[in-house]
């Protein structure tokens, strides 16, 4: 391999931006399977959807999105991106109270809608060691941990709101997006 191609292979490994997958694709609406090995690709595509949200910006990024259909979550909702959080099969096993947020999605451009779910959730989940763990979530944390769930079983926030609204949507992403091919 050339000098180059090294480079080059070095840089796609630590620098892999994944392609996002937009609504109405109906590859977003594959359910996730469980990750039953936590395998170098695993760790990779870890890794790479990290890259990706970062880049984007974005405060989380399911695996559908880029089109792998694993239950594996990234999210980092800090100010200054230093805290990602990796969830592999997470699960929600406690959720309690009521609360409406705004929610956009690097799937769904440029729209905003108000969202109602639970205010806390607790949330077991394998981080990339295949350790179980729990965590408690609240605020913003919460929001993005219920909506990138819901990504794993091909459920998007704008199922949420009116089909009038969806509809709007959908039509300017289709057109958007054809646009650009
Ligand atoms: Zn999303």
């Amino acid at each position: 391999m050339t000098r180059f191609g090294q480079l080059f292979n070095l840089l796609g490994l630590f620098m892999a931006l994944l392609e996002i997958l937009h609504f109405p694709d109906q590859r977003l609406r594959k359910k996730a399977t469980a990750v039953t090995e936590i395998t170098a690709k695993i760790r990779q595509l870890a890794e790479d959807m990290l890259e990706t949200m970062y880049d984007a910006p974005g405060v989380g990024l399911a695996a559908n999105q880029v089109n792998v259909q694993k239950r594996l979550v990234v999210i980092d909702v800090s100010e200054d991106k230093s805290s990602p959080l990796i969830f592999i099969n997470p699960e929600i096993i406690n959720k309690q109270g009521e609360r409406e947020h705004e929610e956009g999605c690097l799937s769904v451009p440029e729209a905003y809608e108000l969202v109602t779910r639970a205010d806390t959730v607790r949330v077991k989940a394998l981080d990339l060691d295949g350790v179980a763990f729990e965590l408690d979530a609240d605020e913003l944390l919460a929001t993005c941990i219920q909506h990138e769930i819901d990504h794993l079983d091909g459920k998007l926030f704008v199922d949420y709101i009116s089909n009038l609204k969806r509809q709007r949507i959908k039509k300017r992403l289709e057109k958007q997006f054809k646009q650009q091919r």
